[in-house]
């Protein structure tokens, strides 16, 4: 199970992988979008856990509200409403409760999955943060069907986005910024595929 304070904990430990690695997210970005992922990824987790401390969370679902909407209104790029789907469709999904089983906390990614899937429409194989998403939520659901603990489909779910992340170099972008550059993106990793791994080494460090 994923409890309230462990969902909290994932929370902070994303904040801090992206603190860790703003400006490798915003090389990645210079090479094939604007330059700013490190800096729109920093500046909303901040915001994230300055909300937090602010507020009253009582359930899941409202921890997980809070960081969806806090990342909507405070990350300007595209990957602000992407992120902040992907929480708020987490949130109704867990529900108002202190305790996230295993199936609910796959099923919710899954859904926070299609959330980011109704809003930007991303296949597999356009070099974005889906890339590594669908992977880790195929390798969640996989691991759970063989009885595996949530920490150790975490675990894989983790190795699966990044392997999606490493995935993403060879591919031309069709999606986003990068799909500008077309061909010329090819060689290069996706920022948003890089910081949606941190997302599940953050879980796979501090849930289940
Ligand atoms: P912006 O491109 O507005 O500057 P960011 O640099 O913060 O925003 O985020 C860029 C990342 O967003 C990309 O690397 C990609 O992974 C992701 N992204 C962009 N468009 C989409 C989309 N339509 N669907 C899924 N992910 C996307
Ligand atoms: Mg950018
Ligand atoms: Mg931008």
């Amino acid at each position: 199970t994923a409890t309230l304070s462990g969902l909290n904990a994932w929370v902070r430990e994303f904040a801090a992988l992206v603190d860790e690695h703003k400006e490798e997210l915003t090389r990645l970005d210079s090479a094939i979008g604007d330059g700013d992922h490190g800096i729109n990824m920093e500046r909303g987790m901040a915001a994230v856990l300055a909300a937090l401390d602010g507020a009253e969370t009582p359930s899941s679902a409202a921890l997980l509200k809070n960081v969806g909407m806090t990342l909507v209104s405070a990350v300007g790029g595209a990957s602000g409403p992407l992120y902040g789907t992907f929480f708020l469709r987490l949130a109704s999904a867990c529900g108002e409760v202190t305790e996230v089983d295993a199936d609910t906390f796959a099923k919710a990614v899954r859904a926070g999955l299609d959330g980011i899937v109704a809003r930007g429409k991303a296949e597999s194989g356009d070099k974005t943060m889906y890339d590594a998403l669908a992977p880790a939520a195929d390798a969640l659901d996989e691991a759970l069907a063989g009885g595996s603990s949530l920490r150790a489909a975490l675990e894989a779910a983790a190795d699966a986005a990044e392997a999606g992340r490493d995935a993403t170099s060879p591919m031309p972008a069709r999606k986003g910024r990068a799909s500008y550059l077309g061909e010329r993106s090819v060689g290069h990793q996706d920022p948003g595929a890089t910081s949606a791994a941190l997302l599940f080494r953050a879980a796979a460090s501090v849930l289940g």
